[in-house]
C-alpha cells in the first residue's frame, strides 16, 4: 500500500493508472476506521482495480463550537488496518495541502442540506460538498463508495454529481453495525461506559418505529413521539432530530403511505451520534 500525502502526488498517482485502463474506486473517510468503513472498502474493492482510501478530518465540515478538536485519530492503527483489507493507495493529504492560503471557493446545494443534520449544523454540507468535490478531482475515480448511515450526506453527493456533470458512479452502502445495534460511528470512541448503554436507544427507538409502522400505524407524528419519548428515556441524551421524511426530497411527511426515512440525531454526553432506517408502510395503511 502506497501512502500519498500530497494532492500533487496523487493526481500524479491517478493520471498514471487512467493512461494505464485501471478503474479507481474512492472511499472517502475522516480515519478511525472502524468496521463499518471496511466494508465500505471491501464493496469498492469488488468494483474496481485500484482502490484509493482518502483519510483527512475536514475542518470545513466542522461548526465553531463543533467538535474537530475531539475527533478520535488513530494513523498508525488507521494504515494497519487499510492494509489488512487491500487498499492500494492511502491518501492523507496535510491540511495545507487541500487548503493552502487563498482558499476561497466552496461547493454550496441549496434544498437538501435545509433538512436534518442541516438544521443544527448550517455550514456542515457546503463544508462535505467541497472536500467531495475536491477528491473527485484529485483521485479521479470511476466510482466512489459512501455509507447510508450518513443518508444525507450520500442524498446530497448524488445531487452534486449529477448537477455538476461528475463522471463518477456513486455507490451508497447499508449500515454496518455493532451486536447490539448501535451503528458504527468513530465517534463512538468519545462515548464513556454509561453513554455507550444509552446510545442502544438510537437503533432501537428506529427498529421501534419501523414495527409500528409495518404493523399499520401510519401518522408520522405519533411514530416521532413515541421515539422520543424512548430516546429522552435514557440517561444523558439530548435530541438534535427525530424526523421522518421522504427519501428522495427529505421533506417532512406526515402521513407514512409509502416507504419512508426516519432519521435520528442524538447528543449522548455531548458526542452526537446519528442513525436512520426506511419505514416500510404495512398493508393497513397502504
Ligand atoms: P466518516 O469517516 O465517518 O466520515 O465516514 C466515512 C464513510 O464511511 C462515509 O461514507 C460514511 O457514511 C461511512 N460510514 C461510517 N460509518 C458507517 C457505518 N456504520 N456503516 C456504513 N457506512 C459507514
Amino acid at each position: 500500500m502506497e501512502i500519498i500525502r500530497t494532492v500533487s502526488q496523487m493526481q500524479a498517482a491517478a493520471e498514471k493508472m487512467r493512461k494505464r485502463g485501471r478503474k479507481i474506486a474512492l472511499v472517502p473517510t475522516m480515519g478511525f476506521l472502524h468496521k463499518g468503513h471496511l466494508s465500505l472498502m471491501r464493496r469498492a474493492l469488488g468494483l474496481a482495480d485500484t482502490l484509493v482510501v482518502s483519510l483527512f478530518v475536514n475542518p470545513v465540515q466542522f461548526g465553531p463550537n463543533e467538535d474537530l478538536d475531539q475527533y478520535p485519530r488513530d494513523f498508525e492503527q488507521d494504515v494497519v488496518l487499510a492494509r489488512q483489507t487491500g487498499v492500494n493507495i492511502l491518501f492523507a493529504p496535510e491540511k495545507d495541502s487541500l487548503y493552502p492560503d487563498g482558499f476561497d471557493t466552496y461547493v454550496v446545494q441549496e434544498k437538501l442540506p435545509v433538512h436534518l443534520c442541516g438544521l443544527c449544523r448550517p455550514e456542515h454540507f457546503r463544508g462535505v460538498l467541497t472536500i467531495v468535490a475536491k477528491l473527485f478531482n484529485i483521485v479521479k475515480p470511476h466510482v466512489a463508495v459512501f455509507g447510508e448511515k450518513d443518508f444525507q450526506q450520500l442524498a446530497v453527493i448524488r445531487r452534486m454529481v449529477a448537477d455538476l456533470n461528475f463522471d463518477i458512479d456513486i455507490v451508497g452502502h447499508a449500515i454496518v453495525r455493532e451486536d447490539d445495534g448501535l451503528a458504527m460511528s468513530s465517534r463512538n470512541a468519545n462515548l464513556d461506559g454509561d453513554g455507550r448503554k444509552s446510545a442502544r436507544v438510537l437503533s432501537g427507538s428506529l427498529r421501534s418505529a419501523a414495527k409500528m409502522v409495518a404493523d399499520g400505524e401510519a401518522r408520522a407524528g405519533t411514530v416521532i413521539k413515541k421515539a422520543t419519548v424512548m430516546i429522552l428515556a435514557e440517561s444523558g441524551t439530548k435530541i438534535d432530530y427525530v424526523n421522518i421524511c421522504a427519501p428522495d426530497t427529505l421533506d417532512d411527511l406526515d402521513v407514512i403511505d409509502r416507504p419512508a426515512l426516519m432519521a435520528v440525531a442524538v447528543k449522548i454526553g455531548g458526542v452526537r451520534l446519528i442513525d436512520n432506517i426506511m419505514l416500510e408502510p404495512g398493508q393497513k395503511n397502504v
